[in-house]
C-alpha cells in the first residue's frame, strides 16, 4: 500500500515525495557507493541539511568524509556502511556524532538498507536516522537515579541490620542481651526436646563488682566487663549463646551439653585461670566469678524453671564463698 502510494508520488508528483521527505524530522538519505570504496551522498532531505547547518544544494554530491570532518567518527559511520555491503541486508546501528563542529553531541538511531540495480550490485545505501539524543539523556540520568537509589538500598539495609543487632546486643559488651536470651532459651529447649539432648544453662556473677567501681572507678567497671564478656566469647564454643543478663551478671546457653560435663570444664578452667587480671589505667585489676549451673531436663523443663535453679545455683557459689561453680538442684 505505501510502496504503491510511493510510486504514484515518484512518477505523477516529485515534488510531493520531496515536500514529504522535508517534513520529517528524521534523516533520510542516499548514499552512492563510489568505485574507490567511497560514498558520496545523492540525497538527503530538509532534516539532515539543516543538521549539517549546509543548504541542500551544497551539501548533495559531498563525500562522507567531507561530510565527517572527525576521521574517528568517519571510520565508524564507514563500517556500518560496509557491514551493509558485506551482509547485503538491512543494518541498525547508533552512533553518537561527537566531532561534528556545527551540532553539539548527538545520537542517531540510523538504519540502513542496501539498494540494487538490475544486475544485483548494491549501487546505493539508504538510510534514516532518527534524533534518540533526549532518550539517550532521559535513560542515562535514570540510570544515575538508579545507581543513586541503589546505594541509599545499601545504606538502609546496612542501618536495618544495625538496627536489628542493637535490639538483641549489649552495647558495652557486645554480647547479646536479656531479650534475645529469652528468645534464644525457649527456642534451644525445643530444639533439645526434639533432639533428646540436655542443655547447660550458665549464670555468672562478678565477685565484689561492686568493690571494683568504688575502688577504680566506673570506668574501670566497665572495662571490667568488657574483659569478662571477652573471656567468655573466648572460652566458649561457637554455638553456645553468651548474654549479658543485666549489670555484672552474665547467662551462657551451652546447648547439646549435660551439667557435669561444663563443671568439669569450668573446674578445669577455675584451676588454671580462675583469677582474670584487667589492665586500667596503668593498675592490675583482679576479677573472680562465681557460677551457677542448672541442666535440661534434670533441674526443669522450661527457661524460666532453669533460670531460677541456676540462680539459686549462684547464690550457693556466693554464699560458700565466692570464685567457685555449684551445680543447681532439683527445681
Ligand atoms: P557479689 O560478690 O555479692 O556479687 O557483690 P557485687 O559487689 O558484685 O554485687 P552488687 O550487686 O553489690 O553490685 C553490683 C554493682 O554493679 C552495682 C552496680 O553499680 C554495678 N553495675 C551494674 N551495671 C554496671 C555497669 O554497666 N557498669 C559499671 N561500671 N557498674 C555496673
Ligand atoms: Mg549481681
Ligand atoms: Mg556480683
Amino acid at each position: 500500500m505505501i510502496w504503491s502510494a510511493l510510486k504514484y508520488m515518484f512518477t505523477h508528483s516529485p515534488a510531493l515525495l520531496e515536500q514529504m521527505f522535508d517534513v520529517l524530522t528524521d534523516h533520510v538519505f542516499l548514499m552512492q557507493v563510489e568505485s574507490d570504496g567511497g560514498y558520496r551522498l545523492t540525497f538527503c532531505n530538509l532534516a539532515m541539511s539543516r543538521f549539517f547547518a549546509v543548504a541542500r544544494e551544497d551539501i548533495l554530491q559531498k563525500r562522507l568524509e567531507a561530510l565527517l570532518p572527525d576521521p574517528e567518527l568517519y571510520q565508524r559511520v564507514c563500517d556500518s556502511y560496509r557491514r551493509v555491503l558485506a551482509t547485503g541486508k538491512a543494518q541498525d546501528y547508533e552512533e553518537t556524532s561527537e566531532g561534528l563542529p556545527q551540532a553539539p553531541p548527538t545520537t542517531f538511531h540510523t538504519s540502513l538498507a542496501p539498494l540494487f540495480d538490475a544486475a544485483g550490485h548494491c549501487t546505493h545505501i539508504c538510510g534514516v536516522s532518527r534524533n534518540i539524543t533526549a532518550r539517550k539523556q532521559a535513560e542515562d540520568a535514570l540510570r544515575v537515579t538508579n545507581q543513586e537509589l541503589e546505594v541509599r538500598l545499601a545504606e538502609i539495609r546496612v542501618l536495618q541490620v544495625q538496627l536489628q543487632q542493637q535490639a538483641i546486643r549489649d552495647e558495652l559488651t557486645g554480647l547479646y542481651n536479656r531479650r534475645y536470651l529469652e528468645e534464644s532459651l525457649e527456642r534451644e529447649l525445643q530444639r533439645a526436646e526434639r533432639a533428646g539432648q540436655p542443655l547447660t544453662l550458665m549464670m555468672i556473677d562478678v565477685d565484689h563488682f561492686k568493690a571494683v567501681n568504688d575502688t577504680y572507678g566506673h570506668q574501670a567497671g566497665d572495662r571490667v566487663l568488657q574483659a569478662v564478656a571477652e573471656l567468655l566469647r573466648k572460652r566458649l564454643r561457637a554455638q553456645d549463646i553468651v548474654c549479658r543478663f543485666g549489670g555484672e551478671e552474665f547467662v551462657v546457653i551451652l546447648p547439646d551439653t549435660a551439667a557435669q560435663q561444663t563443671l568439669v570444664r569450668l573446674e578445669s578452667w577455675f584451676r588454671k585461670e580462675g583469677l582474670l587480671t584487667v589492665g586500667h589505667e596503668g593498675q592490675r585489676i583482679d576479677v573472680q566469678f562465681s557460677m551457677g549451673l542448672a541442666e535440661y531436663p534434670t533441674h526443669g523443663r522450661s527457661g524460666e524453671q532453669l533460670l531460677r535453679v541456676a540462680d539459686r545455683a549462684l547464690y550457693q557459689a556466693k554464699h560458700n564463698g565466692r570464685n567457685q561453680v555449684c551445680l543447681g538442684g532439683a527445681a
